[in-house]
């Protein structure tokens, strides 16, 4: 039977974390798994009054087919948007609006990737990445990601040897390490790759929720020709409406990607564009984000702090600046899977690191979400891992 499916769906993996969430519906457990932000940070009164203007204002219209590119009062707000946060000269015309940024990976591969292709991305990398690149059947180099940002030796060395189609990077608090590139780093990889014609994606779902220290440049924004900023409503409005975006100044691929997109969905939901776009206008999203971010502050502090208390010493963490996930990696020797399988038991999940790599390794580290459960549980939920850890 299997002959009858194409190759590159027979090579790509179901999400493993698509797949730990049917075990974690379960309310005994304790969720550390899913990338799920705090839903009372939906603003779910003010985007009712915004469904309720967008169909008074506009009657059929909200309800009617509409440009591929997005709804342009929304791309203008995004726009604009980028000029106050980082004095970015964007228009319009380099946003196309679509469903979350994780289509925006599919799209990109659609433009760019041939089969055999070679393309960077950091180790450990955004599952949804590997998942929706693999999809185009690319040879995957992966690049260390240190404590502050990618090793630029390696990526110098995978630059020369393989002159990749692009390099896929999450320099904002990343899935699924929690880490942040340094202004450093930044400045040594835009330089690097203006040498080559490499494409850069920086993936910001979570730039705008930083609870410690300053904000930094993108990476592209040091006049970087071939550079892809994608953005997401998902983590600071709302993931259920899908409305993410592609920001690029490359006319030319600007316009494939439109092709790309007319031939998956014709566009975006358009009423929730427009619901995502009057709820911008009518309230104050830097309002809005505050909360979210000191909700965040809270909670990755409660969980820093229980694992202080609570993990045996050997076991290293990273600190998150902002975002919603950090990062441990376990002794020598131990797999997280294992962990995986004993802590379901003591009914507390974790991602296992082992999907975060595009090759087949057993891993010692694991993914630890914080945004989706209040400090007593977060509390709870790592103590029920420690005593697993220490007990296995
Ligand atoms: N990129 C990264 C790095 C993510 O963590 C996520 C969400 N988990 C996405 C993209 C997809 O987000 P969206 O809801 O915008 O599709």
């Amino acid at each position: 039977m299997s002959e009858m499916f194409s190759n590159r769906i027979l090579n790509t993996k179901k999400s493993f974390i698509r797949e730990i969430l049917k075990v974690t519906q379960n309310k005994e457990v304790i969720s550390f798994a899913g990338g799920l932000p705090n839903p009372i940070s939906f603003p779910i009164e003010a985007l009712k009054t915004s469904m309720n203007r967008v169909v008074d204002e506009n009657g059929s219209n909200a309800f009617q087919y509409a440009t591929t590119e997005g709804y342009l009062p929304l791309r203008e707000q995004i726009a604009t948007r980028y000029k106050k946060r980082f004095g970015l000269e964007v228009s319009p015309n380099d946003i196309l609006i679509t469903s979350g940024s994780q289509q925006a990976l599919d799209l990109i591969g659609k433009a760019l990737i041939n089969k055999d292709d070679h393309i960077l991305i950091e180790k450990p990398g955004y599952l949804g990445t590997i998942q929706a690149l693999s999809l185009y059947e690319p040879q995957f180099h992966g690049i260390n990601l240190l404590e502050d940002g990618l090793d630029i030796q390696s990526l110098e060395a995978a630059l020369k040897a393989y002159a990749p189609k692009l390099l896929y990077t999450v320099p904002n608090f990343q899935n699924p390490t929690g880490l942040t590139y340094s202004k450093e780093k930044r400045e040594a990889i835009c330089e690097l790759l203006k040498t080559t014609s490499t494409y850069l994606i920086e993936d910001d779902p979570y730039g705008e929720l930083r609870f410690s220290g300053e904000d930094l440049p993108y990476i592209g924004s040091r006049g970087l020709e071939h550079s892809i900023l994608l953005g997401s409503f998902s983590k600071i409005v709302t993931p259920g409406m899908r409305i993410g975006w592609i920001c690029t100044k490359d006319s030319k691929l600007m316009d494939k990607l439109i092709i790309a997109k007319q031939a998956s969905d014709l566009h975006t939901n358009f009423f929730s564009q427009c619901v995502i776009s009057d709820y911008l206008a009518h309230n104050d999203l830097d309002e809005h984000i505050r909360k979210i971010k000191s909700l965040y502050k809270e909670q990755s502090s409660a969980m820093v702090n229980a694992i202080k208390t609570y993990f045996p010493g050997n076991i290293q963490i990273t600190i998150p600046e902002g975002g919603m996930f950090l990062w441990a990696t376990l002794p020598e020797g131990t797999s997280s899977l294992e962990l995986f399988d004993l802590a379901s038991k003591e009914n507390v999940a974790f991602v296992p690191g082992e999907p975060f790599y595009t090759e087949e390794l057993t891993s010692r580290t694991f993914r630890l979400n914080y945004t989706n459960s209040d400090s007593e549980t977060i509390e709870e939920g790592i103590k029920r891992l420690a005593k697993v850890i220490k007990n296995r």
